[in-house]
């Protein structure tokens, strides 16, 4: 009997990717149309069936070898519905996608939040092993996260818990973008660093950073990484950084218990310069983790193809 075969589609605001993924995980093939939001919901809807048949006709399948249709989507998504409650960057409010969709193309289609969708495409093909019980945070210009307690994906009330980035950790601390202060996103975002190294070189005019950038504007969340084992301010940040983030994740183990916390995003390439004293952190402050398993702290593997593989998966599910 052949294997089952997906379709995986990342919606994103700026191009939708999709591609054909069997139940064993492997990625048949893989395509990208844009998304053109100035066009509106039904040009967008159509734009997807197109990506649709780009990759039935790449892979010589036909509608009838895919068993159902998966969608990662940035915004609050009732996945239950089958609907984007709100989705700002794409213009949608209440659009009943997957019913539009199905109508169209006559297959079933699961639907979620895109940063629930990657985490569950890394759990279940990429860095998590497949494990019941991830967590993933992604450290980009915000703090992304997903859950995954007992196989299945933890998404809250129509689909918008899970905001891990916006639980407080520091009160009266610096301002997040949701308008609270402390959050989490304020402190181990790629943008949160950025902001820290930015004042660290203005409190330290001698500091090698400098050296680094032709000005201030040029600073990015890898440089703090690049001079940390020869310049003193350097290190202090990325100690800082490394410190705010355990605590992040020690909290995270200490409510979900997960085997593996998964870090993506762009903060996430510093691989092992991050994961190796986050790891030592986790081990020594995580509730009894001297006692039960290891928490794995680790980095994603599937980088871009995340959403393909977890929409995928979200069909699987069910
Ligand atoms: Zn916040």
């Amino acid at each position: 009997m052949s294997l089952k075969k997906y379709v995986g589609i990342d919606f994103g605001g700026t191009s939708i990717k999709g591609g054909i993924v069997d139940e064993n995980g492997t990625l048949i093939v893989k395509n990208s149309v844009l998304t053109e939001v100035d066009k509106g919901q039904v040009q967008m809807i159509d734009n997807i069936v197109t990506l649709i048949e780009k990759l039935l006709e790449e892979s010589s399948l036909k509608m009838d070898d895919i068993a159902s249709v998966g969608m990662g989507i940035p915004g609050v998504v009732d996945s239950k519905l089958g609907q984007v409650v709100l989705a700002c960057n794409l213009r949608w409010e209440k659009v009943n996608v997957a019913t539009e969709l199905e109508k169209i193309i006559g297959k079933k289609v699961f639907v979620s939040n895109d940063a629930n969708v990657a985490a569950l495409g890394e759990v279940k093909f990429g860095a998590g092993g497949g494990r019941e019980n991830a967590v993933m945070l992604t450290l980009g210009t915000g703090v992304g996260s997903g859950i995954i307690a007992n196989g299945k994906l933890l998404e809250g009330h129509k689909g918008a818990g899970a905001e891990l980035g916006h639980a407080v950790m520091v009160m009266n601390g610096e301002e997040c973008t949701c308008g609270r202060r402390g959050c989490i996103e304020a402190y181990v975002s790629a943008s949160a660093l950025i902001r820290d190294t930015k004042r660290a070189m203005n409190a330290n005019p001698d500091s090698k950073l400098w050296q680094g950038v032709n000005s201030i504007g040029d600073v990015d969340a890898k440089l703090s990484f690049d001079y940390c084992e020869v310049d003193e301010t350097a290190k202090t940040l990325v100690d800082n950084y490394i410190k705010y983030l355990g605590d992040a994740l020690a909290s995270v183990g200490n409510i979900f218990r997960p085997e593996v916390i998964i870090l993506g995003g762009g903060v996430s390439y510093q691989e092992n310069r991050l994961t190796d004293p986050l790891q030592e952190y986790i081990d020594n402050t995580v509730f009894a983790g001297k006692l039960l398993d290891q928490i794995i702290v680790t980095t994603a593997k599937l980088k871009n193809d995340a959403g393909i593989y977890g929409a995928a998966a979200l069909c699987m599910l069910g």
